[in-house]
Formats: C-alpha cells, structure tokens, sequence
C-alpha cells in the first residue's frame, strides 16, 4: 500500500512535467548573474509580489536570515513570535550569525496584535537595546497555519512605521493565505521591506526560496551574505525552472490541499479521543490533540506508520498533519479511517 505522508508538505516530490521543465531549462553562471532561468523566476516573483528585486537561494531559512542580517546590526533585537519558524528551527541563526537578539512575544495561533508589538518596542535611550526589525510569519506554521488578517498586518505596520522599525514576512508559505483569501501576494507584500517566500512547501518544487526588497541596496547586500552564508549557487537554473512551473502551475491547487485539511479535521472530530477545533484548521496545517489514550505520542505515530499513515508528534499531547500536492482525497478518508482504527 501507499504510504499516506502527512508529515509535512516539503516531502512532495517534483512532478514528471515540473522535471521535464528542469531538464529543459537554460543555464548559465548565476554567481556571475548569467543564468537566464534564475532571473526569469527572481523577476517572475518580483513581480507577483509587487516587489523591486528578488533573490534566489538555496532555503527558506537562508532568506530569512539574510533579511535579518541586511536590516540589523549586532546587539540589536529583532522582534518575533515565540512559535515563530525564525525562533524554533533556524539553530539560532539569528544569535549566531547575526549577533542579535530575538524577542518573543506570544501570539494566539501564532497571530500578534499591534498591542504586543507596541508593548515589545523598545524605548530609544542609552540604557535599552534597540529594536532593529520586527518578523511576522503568513501562514504561521507552528501555529497550525494560520492566515494574518491583513487588517491585523496593516495595524501592526502602523505601529512599525510610528517607531521607524523595518518589517521582515517570513512568507514560507505565502501562497497558502493567498490561496485561502484570494487576496493578491502583492496586498501582503507591501507592508514589508522584505519579505521570504518558499518554492518547495506545498508548490512542490524540490528546493529554493526567494528574498524580496524594494531596496536595490538592500538586495546587493543579501547577494554577499548569500555568499558568505554558502548559497550563492552556479547552474541554479535547473532549480529555478521547477520553481517557475510550480507558480505557473501549483498555486491555484492548493485550494484543493485546504480543503484536504478541513475534511481530515472534521473526520478526526468524530473521534472521541481527538481533540481539534476544524475551525482553526485555516490552511492545509492540522494541529490536534490525542489526550488519555494509552499509548504515548510515539507509540501512536508508531501505530499509525504501520497503517501506512505518517504524521509528526510535536510535542506533549499535541500531533500536526499537513495537506499537499502528493495526497489525494481519497488518501485523506484512508488516513482518516486508520485513525479511527488506532483510536477507536
Ligand atoms: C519551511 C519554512 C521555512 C523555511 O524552511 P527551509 O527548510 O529552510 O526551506 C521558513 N519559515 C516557515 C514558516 C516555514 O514553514
């Protein structure tokens, strides 16, 4: 039987036309800015997102940091949700690489208001450390992919631009709210000085990310800490090509994983040990809970990989699951009825 991989959305794997686009594409030398596809995906990206320049990179972790390292200085502090991707799964980047500080401020589902923001700027004087960015993530995966209201992002900009403090999106998964919304990426986009994208979540493409700046500066500075940070990458095209089908071609599906996601969710209610609110599920991320059952969380991804099904515990009683490319409906109601077998 087909193994049900619900673990994350970055194990699709390319499609054959996505690797006959790969196989095809035009390659030079992007280190010397000759790669024809690398730039066709930069200005592609660019302008979708209503941005002037864009920077191909190896990960989502690597633009982060780069708009972390471009926007600040060492001893500064940066601003993010404690659950943020920045915060949790960067090996401390920021601290590391950076020299800064992160401040976290808890959110709900991952979502910060313009109140917590404010309260976490810090004053301008000799004594305290200052605020050199502030770092949302739209859809906030830790957060069972919630969307950012953009009423909520407009407010939060308010307070930024009040206290002359620069905005970095981490937009890994950008085009799931705009999938979700229908709001254009460039509505989101424009509140930020930089902002992230990722090509290889739900997009499907095998790897690469982008780093977006109206600042012809801004990018020019990225490009060697690109550099220093390893990623400056020669016939990078080839990668670029399966990033130029995916958004040519996936985005408009990804409806179909959300709706994966809810029907998943609203099966695992009927599950009396299962505790999840389908309300929350926004996107194609499930955050639920399994509570008094008598195996432990490892014993129950253990029961459920030997139904063919793979989830991730991620940690006390709480298991995520995630919609994508390579799962169909029919795999989701599979899933759904091991589940039921395990709990019942
Ligand atoms: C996946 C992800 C990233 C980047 O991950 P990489 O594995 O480095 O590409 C960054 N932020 C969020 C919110 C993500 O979901």
């Amino acid at each position: 039987m087909r193994i049900i991989d619900l673990r994350s959305d970055t194990v699709t794997k390319p499609t054959e036309a996505m690797r006959e686009a790969m196989a095809r594409a035009e390659v030079g030398d992007d280190v010397y800015g000759e790669d024809p596809t690398v730039n066709r995906l930069q200005e592609m990206v660019a302008g979708l997102l209503g941005k002037k320049a864009a920077l191909f990179v190896p990960s989502g972790t690597m633009a982060n940091q780069l708009a972390i390292r471009i926007q600040t200085q060492p001893g500064q502090e940066v601003i993010a949700e404690s659950k943020a991707h920045i915060v949790r799964y960067e090996q401390g980047a920021a601290g590391a690489l950076a020299g800064v500080q992160l401040h976290w401020v808890t959110g709900d589902r991952g979502i910060m208001g313009p109140e917590h923001i404010e309260a976490a700027i810090r004053p301008k004087d000799q004594h305290s450390i200052q605020t050199a960015l502030i770092c949302l993530e739209n859809t906030h995966n830790a957060g069972g992919g919630t969307i950012y209201p953009l009423s909520t992002i407009e407010r939060i900009r308010a307070v930024a631009s009040a206290h002359g403090v620069p905005m970095h999106l981490d937009g890994a998964r950008l085009f799931n709210a705009v999938a979700a919304t229908t709001l254009p990426p460039a509505a989101y986009a424009q509140h930020f000085e930089t902002v992230s994208v990722c090509l290889s979540k739900g997009l499907g493409a095998p790897a690469g990310s982008l780093l977006l700046t109206n600042d012809p500066a801004l990018i020019d500075k990225a490009r060697r800490f690109r550099r220093m940070y390893g990623g400056a990458m020669r016939q990078a095209g080839i990668l670029a090509a399966a990033g130029i089908y995916a958004l040519e071609h996936h985005i408009g599906r990804l409806k179909d994983d959300h709706d994966n996601a809810k029907r998943l969710a609203r099966k695992l209610q009927q599950i009396p040990a299962v505790t999840i609110n389908p309300q929350h599920v926004e996107s194609n991320i499930i955050i639920f809970d399994i509570i008094g059952h008598r195996l432990c969380p490892s014993e129950l991804v253990a029961a459920l990989r030997r139904e063919h099904v793979l989830i991730n515990a991620v940690g006390g009683t709480s298991f995520r699951a995630v919609t994508h490319l390579d799962v169909s409906t029919r795999q989701i109601d599979a899933a759904a009825d091991a589940f039921a077998r395990i709990l019942g």
